[in-house]
């Protein structure tokens, strides 16, 4: 049994709503998302950093991020532009030692509304997770258009 959140989700050992897997990554929806259509890639493997991955799995990671933001592109949330964002250890706000890239739906002048969603964060964390009926609808729209 793993201790890291993120290998759980790997291993099946945690549900997650995934819109992508493949043999050196996962692809799926953050249960507290920043914006409709947050999506979290993932490398098969457990490393806390970037730099610390093996090239082929890094190369993999971020040409899979930019395949899941062309899908939100094509998708009906039709963002404007996407924030690729990895928080790269703890003083980094990283909260999962796993390395992980966040693919996220943006909107011409969202910045305010953005920020503010940030600061509803550690409230969600701990009123709880999105509802999975909502996340796997988003699943859906993504997985249509990776197809
Ligand atoms: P970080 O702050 O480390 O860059 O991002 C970690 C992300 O993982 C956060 O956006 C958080 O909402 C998400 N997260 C944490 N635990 C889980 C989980 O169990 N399932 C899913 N799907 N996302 C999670
Ligand atoms: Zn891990």
């Amino acid at each position: 049994m793993s201790h890291c959140v993120f290998c759980k989700i790997v291993k099946g050992e945690l549900p997650s709503i995934k819109v992508h897997e493949d043999d050196k990554v996962v692809a799926f929806m953050d249960i507290y998302p920043l914006r409709r259509g947050h999506v979290l890639v993932i490398p098969k493997i457990h490393q806390q950093q970037l730099h610390d991955l093996p090239a082929e799995y890094r190369e993999h990671l971020v040409n899979t991020a930019s395949r899941i933001a062309k899908a939100l592109y094509a998708s009906p949330l039709k963002p404007a532009a996407v924030h690729y964002m990895v928080n790269d250890g703890p003083a980094a706000q990283q909260t999962v030692p796993h390395v992980h890239m966040h693919v996220l739906p943006r909107y011409s002048d969202d910045s305010l509304g953005f920020v503010a969603r940030l600061l509803r964060k550690p409230f969600d964390l701990a009123l709880g997770p999105q509802k999975p009926a909502e996340l796997e609808a988003l699943a859906a729209d993504i997985r249509r258009q990776l197809a």
